[in-house]
């Protein structure tokens, strides 16, 4: 996954995608646009203070970093995605949150509580037990996660990943339609594969056609920190409506398809990056005259004792 940068360079403070073993600008199956820039001065001094001096306080080049540790973490491969039951288009944490022994809460949504909690220790950084950088990465990763539709799926066919379809004359599998392909092609067609305004095309809609919408995509229940589960619910309903509608295996996924997804894809970037933001406000402080941490450790505590 990949964030864009903020200030000067970028233009548009938006969040991209970079390839880490090359550097260049490439857009992978996720991304989040602007979070970075939506943090308040507070999530904006403690990112700029996790992040390693080398990520130049780019908090999207370092996003793809957990599908990378992926490998040497390997406890860490089952929190990328949540299996459901199939053909019920539906999540429940209880029921769908664990890992393939069966161990409650190792999924994506599990991931994304805990890190928030691990992250809510930052102001007494000094005796946290924690890797608070490493949390920082994996939550803003899994934030990206989540909200690909088919990161939420099916059990049987793991997400879609074992639906073997053609993508306009390329062979490939259906998760994969959705974690890359379609962001490509947009890229390719619409954008004259120029990353940047695709990117600008989306910030464009969080403040103009979605601007009424944003306030209820960063709200949570109860004042939580993070709403996962929410986020997990909507991205099942939006596999089946539109990842799996219509697709078998072997399907040619053409212009149709491309055409009629392309807007829940915009959409799904343009959720993830903004409630990646409010997480990341919400936990090291909204305001910033009054130190986050009295206040947060209550929230902590409400929430997940
Ligand atoms: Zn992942």
């Amino acid at each position: 996954m990949i964030f864009g940068n903020m200030g000067s360079a970028s233009g548009t403070g938006v969040i991209f995608i970079r390839n880490p073993s090359t550097g260049e600008n490439k857009l992978y199956g996720e991304f989040l646009v602007n979070a970075q820039a939506r943090l308040n001065k507070a999530a904006a001094d403690a990112v700029k203070q996790l992040l390693p001096d080398y990520a130049e306080n780019d908090l999207g080049s370092l996003c793809s970093w957990a599908d990378h540790v992926k490998f040497r973490y390997h406890w860490s491969s089952a929190l990328h995605y949540i299996d459901t039951p199939d053909d019920l288009c539906s999540y429940q944490y209880n029921r769908d949150c664990k890992d393939e022994n069966g161990e409650k809460g190792r999924c994506v949504s599990g991931a994304i509580k805990n890190y928030t909690s691990q992250l809510l220790s930052y102001a007494i950084a000094s005796q946290s037990e924690y890797n608070l950088t490493e949390a920082l990465l994996f939550l803003s990763h899994f934030m990206g996660d989540i909200h690909q539709p088919l990161h939420v799926g099916f059990a049987s066919d793991q997400g879609g990943n074992t639906i073997d379809v053609h993508w306009y004359r390329r062979k490939t599998v259906l998760h994969h339609v959705w974690d890359d392909n379609i962001i490509q092609s947009s890229e390719e067609r619409s954008y004259n594969s120029n990353v940047e305004d695709m990117i600008d095309a989306i910030q464009q809609n969080i403040t103009g056609d979605w601007q009424d919408e944003v306030q209820e995509w960063e709200k949570c229940s109860f004042n939580n920190v993070t709403c996962p589960d929410v986020y997990a619910s909507e991205s099942i309903k939006a596999a089946c409506d539109w990842a799996y509608k219509g697709v078998t295996e072997g399907s040619v996924l053409q212009d149709d398809y491309f055409l009629s997804r392309l807007p829940v894809v915009n959409l799904r970037l343009a959720q993830g990056g903004v409630r990646l933001a409010a997480t990341l406000n919400s936990i090291f402080g909204s305001d910033d005259s009054i130190p986050g941490f009295a206040k947060d450790v209550h929230k902590i505590y409400q929430q997940y004792n």
